[in-house]
């Protein structure tokens, strides 16, 4: 058994209890029967100029409602996910949904929005992964400025023998990057600047406290400074209240996405909000 396993994956289970491992067994196939069954549903979360209040895209992100075990958040699924090598079916089951969403919606006459995706390292480094994603948006209608890949610093930074080469040949073919929670992992700065991005998210955890943390308004200066300096966008995420949007602002962070503007919405309420609200404060 333990034969079959990565080293990632032995790492994992030396580190945690019975329970978890059980737990990690039983969601890890469930998950694993609700990919097969299409079950996984996507919401969209607006993202928001912050100069002028319009909508500029949303973020997809992954849902869950398991039959038995109720809600199961992406702070848990997602690991689970990735360690059972089952999260690049997970991924393309996200993007063929919003594709189909952007598809329909294109053809009722609605300006397409661009929509965020998040990718996981291993879907990134699936075999022909730019050319399967160009293809499907190709095949819909759409155009692949239509589509943002979020990926996480970490992914951005590990491995960039492999993940580099990939990011050239999909922003050649019209999609943009975004690097995720950014501050969170170890950048440095020599490959940031080499990097083929065009969007930056500064991380929650920098957002959290903004109104009354000196340091945190400094970080968040910070990688606004080098973000706009590289020429890139600049996107906060987690603005819960007025008081961290006044930083921002002040700091002239140029998008943002949180609590405050909108919950993750259903693609109901979203289609709802592209036909007639726009945007948020
Ligand atoms: P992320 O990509 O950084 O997404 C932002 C998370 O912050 C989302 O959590 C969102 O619901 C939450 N959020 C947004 N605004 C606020 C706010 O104002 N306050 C607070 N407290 N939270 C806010 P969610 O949906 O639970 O997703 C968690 C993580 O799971 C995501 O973090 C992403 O890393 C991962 N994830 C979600 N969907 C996918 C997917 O389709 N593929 C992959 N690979 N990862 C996904
Ligand atoms: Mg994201
Ligand atoms: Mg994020
Ligand atoms: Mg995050």
């Amino acid at each position: 058994r333990a034969k079959a396993l990565g080293k990632n994956q032995l790492q994992f289970y030396a580190q945690h209890s019975k329970q978890t491992i059980q737990r990690d067994l039983v969601v890890g196939n469930r998950l694993r029967k609700a990919i097969n069954a299409g079950e996984l549903y996507v919401v969209y979360q607006p993202k928001i100029d912050l100069r002028d209040g319009s909508l500029v895209g949303a973020e997809a992100l992954c849902r869950w409602h398991d039959q038995e075990l109720g809600e199961v958040s992406p702070g848990e699924f997602i690991p689970i996910a990735e360690r059972a090598g089952i999260i690049s079916d997970l991924g393309a089951l996200v993007i063929k949904q919003v594709i189909a969403d952007l598809q329909e919606w294109q053809c009722q006459q609605i300006e397409v929005p661009k929509v965020a995706v998040n990718v996981s390292a291993k879907q990134l480094q699936t075999t022909e992964f730019t050319q399967w994603l160009a293809e499907s948006v190709r095949s819909a209608g759409l155009k692949p400025h239509h589509l943002v890949i979020e990926l996480t610093e970490s992914v951005l930074m590990e491995r960039n023998d492999i993940n580099l080469p990939v990011l050239a040949e999909l922003v050649a073919c019209g999609f943009r990057i975004s690097v995720d929670d950014f501050g969170t992992g170890y950048s440095s700065l020599a490959y940031l600047k080499r990097m083929p991005i065009s969007e930056i998210k500064i991380d929650r955890s920098f957002v959290e406290h903004l109104a009354d943390d000196q340091g945190d308004q400094a970080i968040a200066a910070a990688i606004l400074t080098l973000g706009h300096t590289l020429g890139h966008v600049v996107v906060a995420e987690g603005i819960e209240n007025e008081q961290q949007l006044r930083v921002l602002r002040a700091l002239h962070c140029d998008v943002g996405q949180g609590f405050l503007f909108h919950r993750p919405l259903s693609r109901t309420a979203f289609h709802e909000l592209l036909m007639h609200g726009n945007g948020g404060k």
